[in-house]
């Protein structure tokens, strides 16, 4: 993916001494890549968003109803929060190196202080917070570069239309059933998003 500065501008750090807050730099190659402060507020942005979904109350969580792009825009049915919450822990153990992820649970999902991970580990003040940043900035770019379902921008996350299938779907034939009811996109639609068909009572 390409990063733009109209995207970078906005998370940049102002005083970032690296890009002076355009939140891009000339990497090698004469390629333009994020700046490691683009990353690091992605992370964060990310990591509000992941406390935010595991302190709410239950009963905030909702049900939601996702369109999925094409044609046919079948639609399924989601419990966005919780889906977050699995994906945001499953990628960091994806992407993280084993030591890493320890010291991403001990810091980021439980909570612990610096003191408490550099006894745990056995690390330094200050290779821990170099360690932290590292995996700030790892995760950062894999939020927001993951295909097909980036984590950032939260809001196409939580609120855009879904992919599924979109490929298998799109070239299907449409075909109408004899009594003219709803096209039905068979058999390129799988089972389980299809509607039960309408009896004669209904
Ligand atoms: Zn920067």
């Amino acid at each position: 993916m390409d990063w733009t500065r109209s995207e970078t501008l906005a998370l940049a750090m102002h005083q970032c001494a690296q890009c002076h807050g355009s939140g891009l730099r000339l990497a090698r190659k004469g390629v333009l890549s994020p700046c490691n402060c683009v990353l690091r507020s992605i992370f964060r942005i990310c990591f509000n968003r992941f406390q935010r979904c595991v302190t709410q109350e239950r009963h905030l969580s909702r049900v939601s109803l996702e369109p999925h792009l094409g044609r046919t825009r079948p639609s399924t049915w989601g419990r966005k929060d919780e889906e977050y919450i699995a994906d945001f822990t499953l990628i960091a153990r994806r992407h993280l190196t084993e030591e890493e992820h320890r010291l991403f649970r001990y810091h980021f999902l439980l909570g612990a202080d610096w003191k408490l991970c550099s006894r745990k580990l056995g690390m330094e003040r200050g290779n821990f917070f170099h360690a932290v940043y590292r995996i700030e900035q790892k995760l950062g770019r894999v939020f927001r570069e993951l295909e097909p379902y980036a984590l950032y921008p939260l809001d196409d996350y939580f609120h855009g239309a879904s992919r599924i299938g979109l490929q298998r779907i799109e070239p299907g034939p449409v075909r109408i059933t004899q009594n003219h009811q709803a096209p039905v996109w068979a058999p390129q639609l799988q089972n389980y998003l299809r509607f039960p068909p309408v009896g004669r009572t209904a």
